[in-house]
């Protein structure tokens, strides 16, 4: 595609490097930590394992500051509250957008508050909040009544809200579709992704429209958003009441983007999903054990979601490239990658003891 702009190292972070997209001028402060300009990598077992021609790329986003997508939209939030003099942020999360906005408000000499629900937070993500200094509050109760607290407070009071309602928070995400079509030569023909506030389904729709109305990209993918069989509201059409999934960065039961992602799928002549904890934990196996990538668990619910329609025919005969964003780093969730795997065996320090166990001689 003629029109795709070539990049050069250093990347710059989000804000420099699509000034010309995002709604940011000369007295914004430009906050960053260097997000964005993750990898998109080739399936080299996964993808060619499925029946069809699919070419299946992975979107890495656990590679940003603080390991999750969420980096792209905060650093975003953060100026534009800094621009309007906040020195408060605060947020509802399931960990993740927590993690960004306590760097970020860091980074940018601003104090941040976190509302997290009580014991559904992996230990990697609370780890990150805690050091990076938020005022972390463990509520009891879910996301959606974090979410709610959150709204009130920073609709009466002076502290900036920086969860996805934040217009903001959707225009550094876009910029995610922006780097896939320029991996790419162009858009793919479908582009899968975990599903939780849907914030970021609606992003990429967005950076992805974006680019083809400026005459950038001249197509548009197929958007597939996959949901947690125990968290799928946009699949069944209402609000879950108690959502539950071992994918707690989707763990979301009345989505804060419910319309905007509804557009995205119909638009795109796309479709919403929902896959079971078994089917998304045992992708979430895979890809670390046969790509390579370390992702949590809810990460791994768009490739997980692109397996089973491949399986189910969706795809078709022809050739198609299908991008999955792998939403956060594996770290974020050691507990349950440990869980999952064999435990180490202790030896001695003993090289004939190894080479037997090893089976080498
Ligand atoms: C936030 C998050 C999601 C869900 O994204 P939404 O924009 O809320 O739909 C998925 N995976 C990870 C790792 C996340 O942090």
């Amino acid at each position: 595609m003629a029109n795709l702009p070539t990049r050069k190292w250093p990347w710059r972070g989000v804000i420099e490097e699509y000034r010309q997209f995002l709604p940011v001028s000369d007295a914004t402060p430009v906050v960053t930590l260097l997000e964005g300009g993750t990898p998109l990598v080739e399936s080299k077992v996964l993808g060619p394992s499925l029946s069809g021609k699919i070419k299946m790329y992975f979107k890495y986003e656990g590679l940003n500051p603080t390991g999750s997508f969420k980096d792209r939209g905060m650093v975003m939030a953060i100026a534009k509250a800094k621009e309007d003099g906040a020195t408060m942020t605060m947020c509802a999360s399931t960990g993740n957008t927590a993690a960004a906005a306590a760097a970020y408000s860091s980074a940018a000499g601003m104090a941040s508050v976190v509302l997290i629900p009580a014991g559904y937070v992996a230990l990697g993500k609370l780890s990150q909040a805690l050091a990076y200094g938020a005022r972390t509050l463990s509520v009891e109760g879910n996301f959606d009544d974090c979410l709610r607290c959150v709204r009130e407070i920073c609709e009466n009071y002076p502290v900036a809200l920086v969860n996805s309602l934040n217009p903001y928070r959707m225009e550094g995400q876009k910029t995610a579709a922006f780097e896939v079509c320029e991996a790419l030569g162009g858009p793919p023909d479908f582009h899968a992704l975990p599903v939780g506030n849907a914030g970021n389904i609606s992003a990429y729709w967005l950076g992805y429209k974006e680019y083809r109305d400026r005459g950038i990209t001249d197509s548009l993918p197929v958007m597939l958003g996959i949901q947690a069989a125990g968290a799928a509201p946009l699949v069944h059409g209402k609000p879950v009441d108690h959502p539950e999934t071992v994918a707690t960065a989707i763990r979301i039961g009345n989505p804060a983007r419910w319309n905007d992602a509804v557009k995205a799928a119909s638009e795109s002549g796309g479709i919403f999903r929902a896959l079971t904890d078994e089917e998304i934990l045992a992708t979430y196996a895979d890809l670390a054990r046969y790509e390579g990538l370390f992702v949590e668990p809810a990460s791994a619910a768009g490739v997980a979601g692109v397996r089973k329609l491949a399986h189910e025919g969706y795809f078709g005969d022809r050739a198609v490239t299908v991008a999955c964003t792998l939403t956060g780093h594996g770290l974020k969730d050691p507990d349950r990658a440990i869980s999952m795997a064999p435990q180490p065996e202790t030896v001695r320090a003993d090289v004939a003891q190894l080479l037997d166990i090893l089976g080498l001689r």
